[in-house]
């Protein structure tokens, strides 16, 4: 696999800028030689890996993200070698099944978790930033030449409750509810629930659902592991003695302390998910307390669907967005305002696949009239500052 991780480029000047167009129209006969055209995952200008020619993404620190695959493999190993052999002679054959079953599933969601985009939302381009700018100076009245304090704060109604939306200064957009720049990537990320690295990525509205199996598989595999690698050491230990037992597999008494000590932690966070999905929040919003009580009476999470089926229905298996990153695309050789596909509402929110973003922003607004219907799929409120 071709790895390659690089440097951030300038904030926004990624593609049509001197380094990134070698296609540049203005000296055709100046270029001896047309290098090949870059495609954006090349140029783009979050902390990210990327592998495969762009079809792989991570975070760019991955050494705990290969240390977990480590671990599951290596005591998988260790049960398949040593444990599996003698439980499927004496005691089922289904013992094997099991594992494997739980073994693949584990490792595709982590894969699929690891590998994927996140739901990272695209910086705007220069044109795109300047367009806020303006937006942004209006209500300001008359601009500072120095610093100028701005109100760069939009605010939308979901559900009848008010949503701020915060402007972030790395990726010059407003980010749409529920998203928060992410310190360790350095990219915005739709319906962020919080950076991991044991799976080496961000975990965002579009592997949400597959960290979360992730979790649930993993807290089973162990469980399983457990009570296998006990079972095999008590069954040795009635024809010797415990001991002996242990003496004849050692490989069972490694997995059993590997098992013992992570199957605490992986419940607790399985357990800690659970909640999260029947309620249709994410950890982050949790952390913040968001939705809690204490921040007032009528404080109450617009997005929960009103009950625990219908919240994991919508978070497990509702549509799955495209990536709105065009990873493989070609760098146009000119920056134009269409060279991402996500357009602007003419507030500044990008449209993109958000589902109904509330179009009625404005900077301050009094407790509006939820007039649009209850159409948002995602969306949240305060962000945490990048
Ligand atoms: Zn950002
Ligand atoms: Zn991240």
């Amino acid at each position: 696999m071709k790895g390659r991780d690089y440097c951030v480029v300038p904030t926004v000047d990624p593609p049509g800028s001197a380094s990134a167009s070698p296609l540049s129209p203005s000296s055709p006969a100046a270029e001896p030689k047309k290098k090949m055209p870059q495609r954006k995952w090349e140029v783009h200008p979050g902390r990210n890996k990327f592998h495969c020619n762009g079809r792989i993404m991570m975070a760019r620190q991955t050494g705990i993200f290969y240390f977990t695959v480590a671990l599951i493999v290596v005591t998988c190993g260790l049960f398949f070698g040593f444990d599996c052999p003698y439980l499927a002679v004496n005691l089922t054959p289904a013992i094997p099944v099991i594992g494997i079953v739980l073994f693949v599933f584990t490792m595709s969601t982590l894969l699929r978790t690891s590998f994927s985009d996140p739901g990272v939302i695209p910086r705007a381009t220069p044109d795109e930033a300047a367009d806020i700018e303006r937006q942004i100076e209006v209500p300001n009245g008359q601009p500072s030449p120095s610093y100028r304090p701005p109100p760069r704060q939009k605010e939308v109604v979901v559900n009848g409750q008010t949503i701020k939306l915060k402007y972030c200064f790395t990726c010059k957009i407003f980010r749409p509810p529920r998203a928060s720049h992410c310190s360790i990537c350095d990219n915005c990320v739709e319906r962020f629930d919080h950076h991991c690295p044991w799976v080496g990525n961000c975990v965002g509205k579009r592997n949400y659902r597959y960290f979360y199996m992730f979790i649930l598989s993993l807290a089973l595999l162990c469980v399983f592991l457990f009570a296998c690698v006990i079972t095999h050491i008590i069954m040795r230990s009635q024809k010797a003695n415990f001991l002996k037992a242990m003496q004849q597999s050692p490989a069972s008494v490694l997995e059993a302390v590997v098992c013992f000590f992570s199957v605490w932690s992986i419940l607790g966070l399985a357990g800690f998910h659970t909640y999260l999905t029947t309620s249709n929040q994410t950890t982050n919003e949790d952390i913040k307390g968001s939705w809690s009580s204490k921040r007032g009476r009528d404080n109450y999470n617009p997005y929960s669907q009103g009950g625990i089926v219908k919240n994991c229905f919508a978070v497990l298996c509702g549509p799955t967005t495209p990536s709105l990153l065009d990873r493989r695309g070609l760098v146009e050789p000119d920056p134009t305002p269409q060279q991402y596909t996500m357009q602007m509402n003419g507030t500044g929110v990008r449209l993109g696949n958000y589902g109904a973003i509330p179009t009625q922003t404005t900077t301050v607004q009094p407790p509006a009239q939820p007039q649009q219907e209850t159409s948002e799929p995602s969306p949240n409120e305060e962000i945490p500052s990048s």
